[in-house]
């Protein structure tokens, strides 16, 4: 019988397995990974350089950046945080870089550097790894039945199967609730975009607000051929990921194109300008310094300051305050995309990521339902689950 069964070989189930057999050398660790090769997404991760983590070392603040999480990932970041991680690979020789955004990447800027140092250490230390092994059941105990009739019996098992349905179909054989699994980052679709002719053209600070709802969230927003993109739009995907897919992504979005300055304000400025310049025109005056093609399409008048009415000037406030768009579909973001949705996080000991409801069960990574915004939480949520799950797996 096997000390300890791993499925799968993405950047849970890869940082668990070297985990174990590094805490327990004496111990039997296999690792089963369905497909030919070993982390596929950390491979096409962050266009190919692997967002690593994220430069954030304080645990209170970094559970910010998980819409579903954070409270039991507060705890589990006081044990394995982006600081253990980043020391991690630098002793395996991987030293790593920050951005100005605060994500960081393999100073190779080459997924593969990650890859070669996940696989080389597992090696190491002596994980068993098998690839093109198809799990196809599991019974508690645990005997694991393939697709060619085989079958293994292991006395310890951590589930790190990501969003497949494969894993979610055993946690629920085991004893386990899975929250319906639904799609997070993504950007928004808006059909008949008056401002597609801007495709390409950001903002460095909007805020976006979804109607009927509590959600908004502010930050640089790119303007598509589709719809919105960039920071603003993954965050409130993010964040609002249930409710939009409840609502068949179909919702009226508001966008609040100079969220620093106030609608009274700023129609406090258009008055002193009109007052100050009345020969002048405000299209030719952009006075809040939006890009020109931005302004120009969102204020096409092109009379002069003195022939506004005061209001045209409110008019103009409140439109640059909640301008209103019509949301119908969501496209994947190709950077980076998630599962809101698995195993229910109440169920889990996020101390040792053991299983509430079935002893010597173990989870690590997106299976559960955990996920961060963009940015190298994701896989920070990895090596943090995957390393307790590990640690705590052959523990007595
Ligand atoms: C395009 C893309 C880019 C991304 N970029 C980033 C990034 O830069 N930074 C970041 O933080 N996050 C990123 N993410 C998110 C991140 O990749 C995931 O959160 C992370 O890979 C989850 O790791 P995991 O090990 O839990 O699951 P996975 O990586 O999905 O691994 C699960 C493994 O289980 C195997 N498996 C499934 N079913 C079975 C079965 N029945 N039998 C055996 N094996 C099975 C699968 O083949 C797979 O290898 C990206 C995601 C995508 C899709």
């Amino acid at each position: 019988m096997i000390d300890l069964v791993v499925i799968g070989g993405g950047a849970a189930g890869m940082f668990a397995a070297i985990q174990a057999k590094t805490a327990h050398p004496e111990a039997s660790v296999v690792l089963l990974e369905k497909s030919a090769v070993l982390l596929a997404k950390v491979r096409v991760s962050g266009g190919g350089r692997c967002n690593v983590t994220h430069a954030c070392f304080e645990p209170r603040k970094l559970v910010e950046f998980y819409p579903r999480g954070s409270k039991e990932l507060l705890g589990a970041f006081h044990r394995f945080s982006p600081r253990q991680t980043v020391d991690w690979f630098e002793a395996r020789g991987v030293k790593l870089k920050v951005e100005a955004d605060g994500r960081m990447f393999p100073v190779s800027d080459c997924s593969e550097t990650i890859i070669e140092a996940l696989v080389g250490e597992a090696k190491r230390v002596g994980v068993e790894i098998r690839t093109l092994q198809r799990v196809k059941r599991i019974m508690k105990g645990f005997s694991i039945g393939f697709q060619d009739g085989k079958v293994l019996e292991c006395k310890r098992l951590i589930l790190a199967t990501g969003s497949g349905k494969d894993g979610y179909l055993w946690a629920e054989g085991l004893g386990h609730t899975i929250v319906p699994p639904v799609p997070s980052l993504f950007t928004f679709n808006v059909p008949l975009f008056a401002l597609q002719e801007l495709s390409g053209v950001s903002v460095a600070e909007a805020r976006l607000s979804l109607a009927g709802t509590r959600h908004s969230q502010t930050g640089p927003l790119l303007i598509t051929h589709f719809g919105f993109s960039g920071p603003a739009a993954l965050k409130l995907s993010a964040w609002a990921a249930r409710d939009l897919f409840e609502r068949e992504y179909k919702a009226d979005l508001f966008v609040d194109w100079l969220p620093g300055i106030s609608v009274e304000e700023m129609y406090g400025r258009l008055v002193d300008l009109k007052g100050a310049t009345p020969q002048r025109s405000l299209l030719a005056e952009n006075p809040f310094r939006l890009p020109k093609q931005l302004w120009k399409t969102l204020f096409s008048n092109p009379r002069r300051l003195g022939d506004l009415s005061l209001k045209d000037l409110r008019h103009l406030a409140s439109k640059l305050h909640s301008d209103s768009y019509r949301v119908e579909g969501k496209t994947t973001n190709k950077e980076e995309f998630v599962t809101c949705g698995g195993v229910e996080r109440r169920e889990v000991d996020f101390r040792s990521m053991e299983s509430k409801v079935c002893p010597h069960l173990f989870f690590a990574g997106e299976i559960l339902d955990v996920d961060g915004l963009t940015g190298g939480f994701n896989f920070q949520n990895a090596w943090t689950t995957g390393y307790l799950a590990g640690r705590a797996s052959l523990g007595l």
